[in-house]
């Protein structure tokens, strides 16, 4: 695995050293997330999109309706500013100032490109339900269904993650407070699954749905 280069815009500025271009490490934020957040700019006003991201070689990939503003914006080259976030900890400090978080978060510059082969998209919807939720089988997907999603895809060249990771920094002469200090590591776990009320008789609920988690 290679570093990804950093350019003038993904050179990471506020704590330099926790800015991370090991692509390896990039691409395993990716894979944990859930989410994506896209921003794009609509005649000069931001506009910031949450939604579903899937990473596949060195690409991420989204989609959705072919009426959805965003995906058209993109499709006709608007540059988009792609964030995702995982928070691993509130780090508790001594002190508002010493309040914060430990997070893995990555930043992607990028144009889309539109996935129009019928197959490579079908192949993406199967790649997406097992990176949401892995072990899960469906019915095939109907042909209007395949013509009525758009996927598109970012290269990841001009990409920067940053990683907090050191808990609580909080200046020595606040050790002596009779204040707790520490962090609470946050995951992503699932809950008790619910069966779809319509769910036919005799379906049991799986064990991958028992048993949901996300990262590390
Ligand atoms: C969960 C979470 C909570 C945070 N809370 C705060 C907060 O309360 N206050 C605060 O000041 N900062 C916070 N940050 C850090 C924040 O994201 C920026 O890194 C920070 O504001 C410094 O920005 P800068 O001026 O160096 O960035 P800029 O100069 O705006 O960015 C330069 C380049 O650095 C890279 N970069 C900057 N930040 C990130 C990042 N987080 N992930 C990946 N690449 C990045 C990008 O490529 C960007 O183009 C938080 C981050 C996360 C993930």
């Amino acid at each position: 695995m290679s570093e990804i280069q950093p350019t003038d815009r993904t050179r990471v500025r506020l704590h330099s050293e926790r800015g991370v271009f090991d692509r390896e490490k990039i691409y395993a934020i990716l894979d944990e997330a859930l989410v994506a957040h896209v921003g794009i700019a609509v005649d000069g006003q931001p506009r910031v999109i949450p939604t579903a991201i899937l990473r596949i070689d060195d690409h991420v990939y989204i989609h959705g309706s072919p009426n959805n503003q965003l995906l058209m914006a993109l499709e006709r080259g608007a540059p988009a500013c792609i964030t995702v976030t995982l928070v691993d900890a509130i780090v508790a400090g001594r002190s508002g100032f010493g309040m914060s978080m430990d997070y893995r978060s990555v930043m992607i510059y990028a144009k889309a490109e539109k996935i129009s082969d019928a197959a490579a998209k079908e192949s993406l919807v199967a790649a997406f339900i097992q990176d949401i939720l892995p072990g899960h089988i469906v019915r095939p997907p109907k042909k209007k269904e395949i013509a009525a999603t758009v996927f598109l895809r970012f290269p990841l060249t001009e990409v920067s993650a940053k990683i907090r990771d050191v808990g609580v920094v909080d200046p020595k002469d606040d050790f002596e407070l009779d204040v707790w200090a520490g962090i609470v590591p946050l995951k992503l776990v699932g809950g008790v699954p619910q069966d779809c009320p319509s769910l036919k008789m005799g379906v049991a609920t799986p064990e991958y749905a028992k048993h949901y988690s996300r990262g590390r």
